[in-house]
C-alpha cells in the first residue's frame, strides 16, 4: 500500500517561508500534502495557490479584507473562512498532521499555541512565539505530547547535529550570523543607513522584518531565546559565531572536543524539507553544494559594540519570565517604526533596550499577562520614538 501523505496546514503560506514550503511539497511526489492554507493580505495570491495546490480550506486571517475579497475563482471543494479564530478551529482538526507556523511575528502565537494543545506537529518557523511565551509553550507541548520542530536553519542545523550524541555530552551549541549587509559598518555608517540598504541581505532573501532583524542582529538575539527553550539549555552554553559565507548553520560542541556541525547552501527549503519530513531525509529539492569551487568557511565572534542586540538577546533568555515577549514586541514595533521612516536604523535596538529596562519583570507570567505586555511595549516603543 502506498504510504498516506502526511497533510500539512501552512500559516502564512503567502511568506518567503510559506512559498518555499509550497515548493517542498510540490517537489514531494504526492507524500506530502497541503490541506489547509492562510494569508493576511495577499488575498489574490492564496487564490493562485488554492488553485493549484488543492486544499481543503483557506483562511484570510484580516477578516475585514477577507469579507470584501472576491473568491470567485477557487476551486468549489475549497472552503473559504474569515478570522484568526478560524485558523484556531482548523489546526486542532483531525484532518490536519503537520502545522507550519510561518506567520511572521507575535501573530503567529495564538495559532501555534492551538495547534500545539491540539497535540499536532508543529513545524515553527515563527521564532517570535518561543521568544515571547517560551517556558508556556514548551510546557505546553509537554503537556499535551506535541512536538515542536524546528525550520529556523541554524536550530534545525543544531537539532540535526545534536543526533551525534547524547544531551548530557552536550558542552555548547553555536549558532551562525552572516552579520547581515552592515557587517563590516562602522557606528557612525550604521547611523545613515537607509531601508532600501538594510532589505539587501548579502546570502538569505526572506520577508521585510526578518531581514532586518539580521541587519541589526536582533534576529540571532531573538535565535539565542528560541534555542534556550528548544533545546532546553543555559545561556551561557548558546553561542553565537560570525560566518558571512551562511554555509554552516549550527554546531555543536560536546564534552570531548568534538564540534559537529551541519552545512548546505542558504536556502530554506532544506531545513522546510526536513522538518516535513522528520525523521526521514528526501531526495534534494534545495540549491545543491558546488565540489568544484575553491570554498573558504570563516568564523570570527561578533562585535557586541556595533551590534548591542546580541547582549539583549542573552540577558532576555538568561531571567525569561516576561523578558522575552517585552523585547520581542518592541523589536516588531521598532522595525515598523524603521520601515515606516520614523525610526532611524540605529535607534532600533535602544528602543528595544529602553522599553525592557522600564518594564515591569515578572518572573511567573500567564499567557494573558504576555499578551498585555505585547500591547504595552508597542504603545512605548511609538511614545518612544514620538518624544
Ligand atoms: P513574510 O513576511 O515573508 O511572510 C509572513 C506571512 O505571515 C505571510 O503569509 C503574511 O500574510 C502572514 N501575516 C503577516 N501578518 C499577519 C497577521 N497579522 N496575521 C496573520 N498572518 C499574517 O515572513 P517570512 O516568511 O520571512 O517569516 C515568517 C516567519 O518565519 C517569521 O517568524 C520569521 O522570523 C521566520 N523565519 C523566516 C525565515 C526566512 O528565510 N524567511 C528563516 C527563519 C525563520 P500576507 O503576506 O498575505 O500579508
Ligand atoms: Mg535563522
Amino acid at each position: 500500500m502506498p504510504e498516506s501523505p502526511q497533510r500539512i496546514a501552512i500559516l502564512g503560506a503567502t511568506g518567503s517561508i510559506g512559498g518555499s514550503a509550497l515548493e517542498v511539497i510540490a517537489a514531494s511526489l504526492g507524500r506530502l500534502q497541503a490541506v489547509g492554507l492562510t494569508a493576511h493580505s495577499r488575498l489574490a495570491e492564496l487564490v493562485e495557490q488554492a488553485k493549484h495546490f488543492r486544499p481543503a480550506w483557506i483562511v484570510g486571517t484580516d477578516e475585514t479584507a477577507s469579507r470584501a475579497f472576491d473568491w470567485a475563482g477557487i476551486p468549489p471543494a475549497c472552503v473559504v473562512k474569515q478570522g484568526m479564530d478560524a485558523v484556531i478551529d482548523a489546526v486542532a482538526s483531525p484532518d490536519v498532521d503537520v502545522v507550519l507556523a510561518a506567520i511572521v511575528g507575535s501573530a503567529g502565537l495564538h495559532a501555534t499555541w492551538a495547534a500545539l494543545a491540539a497535540g499536532k506537529t508543529v513545524a515553527l518557523a515563527n521564532k517570535e512565539t518561543l521568544v515571547m511565551a517560551g517556558g508556556l509553550v514548551t510546557a505546553l507541548a509537554r503537556r499535551t505530547g506535541a512536538t515542536i520542530v524546528p525550520v529556523d536553519s541554524e536550530h534545525s542545523a543544531v537539532w540535526q547535529a545534536l543526533q551525534a550524541g547524547r544531551r548530557a555530552e552536550v558542552r555548547r551549541i553555536v549558532l551562525t550570523a552572516s552579520g547581515g549587509p552592515f557587517l563590516r559598518h562602522s557606528c557612525e555608517q550604521l547611523s545613515n543607513v537607509t531601508v532600501e540598504e538594510a532589505l539587501a541581505h548579502p546570502t538569505w532573501t526572506m520577508g521585510r522584518k526578518i531581514t532586518v532583524d539580521s541587519a541589526t542582529m536582533m534576529n540571532k538575539a531573538l535565535e539565542i531565546i528560541e534555542a534556550r527553550w528548544l533545546f532546553d539549555l543555559d545561556v551561557d552554553q548558546i553561542g553565537v559565531v560570525i560566518h558571512p559565507q551562511s554555509l554552516i548553520h549550527g554546531l555543536v560542541e560536546f564534552v570531548d572536543g568534538s564540534i559537529v556541525a551541519q552545512m548546505s547552501c542558504p536556502d530554506m527549503r532544506l531545513p522546510i524539507q526536513y522538518a516535513l519530513n522528520y525523521p526521514e531525509r528526501r531526495e534534494q529539492v534545495s540549491t545543491p553544494f558546488d565540489w568544484s569551487r575553491a570554498t573558504s568557511l570563516t568564523l570570527e565572534p561578533p562585535d557586541e559594540e556595533r551590534f548591542p542586540a546580541l547582549r539583549l538577546g542573552r540577558e532576555a533568555a538568561r531571567v525569561g519570565g516576561t523578558a522575552g515577549a517585552v523585547l520581542n514586541a518592541a523589536n516588531e514595533a521598532a522595525v515598523a517604526g524603521f520601515l515606516e521612516g520614523e525610526l532611524r536604523f540605529n535607534e532600533i535596538v535602544p528602543a528595544c533596550e529602553r522599553v525592557l529596562g522600564h518594564h515591569d519583570f515578572d518572573p511567573n507570567p500567564t499567557l494573558d499577562d504576555l499578551i498585555r505586555l505585547d500591547r504595552w511595549a508597542r504603545e512605548e516603543v511609538v511614545r518612544w520614538a514620538c518624544a
